[in-house]
């Protein structure tokens, strides 16, 4: 089934909100993934991208995102510490590029960042560009201005991380202290320097199937380059820590609905892996695994 839906996307057909998607909701979830992971195996290849990272600033975040230990409104005991030292962030990343990694990230909670943080992190990035060559540089620093992004490539940071989390609709019940279309702000800017994008979000946190269609079709129109998924892990003092886990075959559905409309995008699965079998293995490889 879905034969001709693929080759048709393969070619390069994108479906749209105007499209009838409901068989990426009701349809079956063996087809769905077959189905997936062909335009998956023409579009992207099996490649694989290896992606690490350091947490550069720990806790104390202003923002009250439910699902975040980072966050100052919950209690969930998370470490609190400063910008780390330059010189510990670059030694991270050359023991990644040692071990083969592709990308390094610096993560840092909060809104955004103070002028001090930024200008830190400039020149951590500035370092790692020159000591580092072999490894790709991703930032991830919160809701940044176009100047700031300017600043960033200019260090050698060739891709951006901010989560949309969630669909639009959605959005006002995990967070209010701010807003996704700042979020999306914060996205085009990036792109507008020349930035690529890895934009994702997490699923299990109440929203609804036609929410997650919603966060795909957003991700699909801001063309983004790289979508990570995250099942939700509940945290203990978050207000989400009671929810329940998603069954495997949510989270399977989810990447092969997410396969269908970002066709061309890395779809990964980030947290959440070790709530499937082999570490969700068959999210990548639903046939015989392949070399
Ligand atoms: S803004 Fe980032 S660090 Fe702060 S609570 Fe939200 S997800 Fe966590």
């Amino acid at each position: 089934m879905y034969e001709e839906l693929v080759d048709e996307i393969i070619a390069g057909r994108r479906l749209t909100r105007e499209d009838d998607v409901s068989f990426l909701i009701n349809g079956d979830l063996e087809d769905l993934k077959k189905g997936a992971d062909r335009i998956r195996a023409a579009l992207c290849g099996n490649r694989v991208n290896l992606c690490t990272i350091i947490n550069g600033r720990g806790g104390r975040c202003s923002e009250n995102c439910k699902f975040c230990a980072q966050s100052a409104h919950h209690h969930t005991g998370a470490k609190e510490y400063d910008f780390l030292d330059i010189d510990e962030i670059v030694a991270a990343c050359k023991k990644n590029e040692k071990n083969g990694a592709h990308k390094f990230s610096i993560v840092t909670a909060g809104r955004s960042l103070s002028t001090k943080d930024f200008e830190l992190a400039v020149e951590a990035y500035k370092k790692m560009h020159e000591e580092c060559p072999g490894i790709d540089l991703c930032g991830s620093h919160g809701l940044l201005n176009e100047d700031q992004f300017r600043r960033l490539k200019e260090s050698g940071v060739t891709m951006y991380h901010e989560n949309l989390e969630t669909s639009r609709r959605y959005f006002p019940y995990i967070c209010t202290t701010h807003t996704i279309d700042e979020k999306i702000e914060c996205i085009k800017a990036a792109q507008r320097v020349g930035l690529r994008i890895c934009s994702g979000g997490i699923i299990g946190m109440g929203e609804s199937w036609e929410d997650r269609l919603d966060m795909a079709f957003d991700l699909a129109e801001l063309g983004i380059d790289s979508i990570p998924l995250n099942a939700l892990m509940p945290i203990k003092g978050t207000p989400l820590e009671d929810l329940p886990q998603l069954s495997e075959e949510d989270i399977l559905r989810t990447v092969a609905m997410y396969r269908f409309i970002n066709p061309t995008a890395d779809v990964r699965l980030a947290a959440g892996r070790t709530l499937m079998a082999e570490n969700g293995k068959e999210a990548f490889f639903p046939e015989p695994m392949r070399r």
